[in-house]
């Protein structure tokens, strides 16, 4: 069996350099819980050329991947938790046209806004930061204050360090990615031309990717 890029043979202890060593090459992206392995498509050296690739392919879907986290299985290596996602949260469910949310980061189920920001009502003030910060935009809002002529100990404050009930979150799939066409043709081509091979469509006949 030879590997579809380089052409070597491919074997468990390559000997000398017309012979490459055999790796499993998951189908699906081992990433997204691929589980559909083949070990006579590409080379271990090949199939790792492609790491960056795939790793940008499996961002794609780490919405649904960190959503699902606790109902799949595992994948086979490689970490599968700590993802930070980015999204944005709104006040409503019915989001209008132009209405572009509070910009937050996700990860390991904390929500927190990528800009701290804070509102007051009468004595009261709300503000809202992830833990790293809140402390340093404290310190900037008692300045401000005090600059016009307030004192932040006339304020009841309230720290919000996770803003997950503030509203709801839509999690970016394609948003904010400007690769994001290049990115996901690139994992399909890759998964459709594997399974080609898989199912034993000569090389002749499948794409190249
Ligand atoms: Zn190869």
């Amino acid at each position: 069996m030879r590997c579809y890029v380089c052409n070597r043979k491919m074997v468990d202890k390559p000997t000398d350099s017309s012979q490459c060593k055999a790796h499993g090459e998951h189908i699906i992206h081992n990433g997204i819980r691929g589980k559909l392995i083949s070990r006579a498509i590409l080379c271990e050296e090949c199939g790792g050329a492609y790491r960056k690739d795939d790793a940008n392919f499996c961002k794609i879907f780490a919405p649904f991947v960190v959503a699902l986290s606790d109902r799949l299985i595992p994948a086979d290596h490689g970490k599968t938790d700590g993802n930070m996602l980015k999204g944005s949260l709104f006040k409503t469910p019915d989001v209008k046209e132009g209405d572009e949310g509070i910009e937050i980061t996700a990860k390991n189920g904390e929500i927190i806004p990528v800009q701290p920001f804070d509102t007051i009502e009468g004595n009261k003030m709300d503000v809202y930061a992830g833990k790293k910060r809140i402390k340093d935009y404290l310190n900037v809002l008692t300045k401000e204050l005090a600059d016009n002529g307030d004192d932040i100990a006339n304020y009841t404050i309230e720290r919000h360090t996770d803003i997950h009930d503030q509203g709801y979150i839509a999690y970016y799939f394609s948003k904010g990615n400007d690769n994001f066409n290049e990115e996901f043709k690139k994992g399909m081509i890759k998964i459709a031309t594997e399974y080609a091979l898989h199912c034993g469509i000569s090389r002749g006949l499948s794409m190249f990717y």
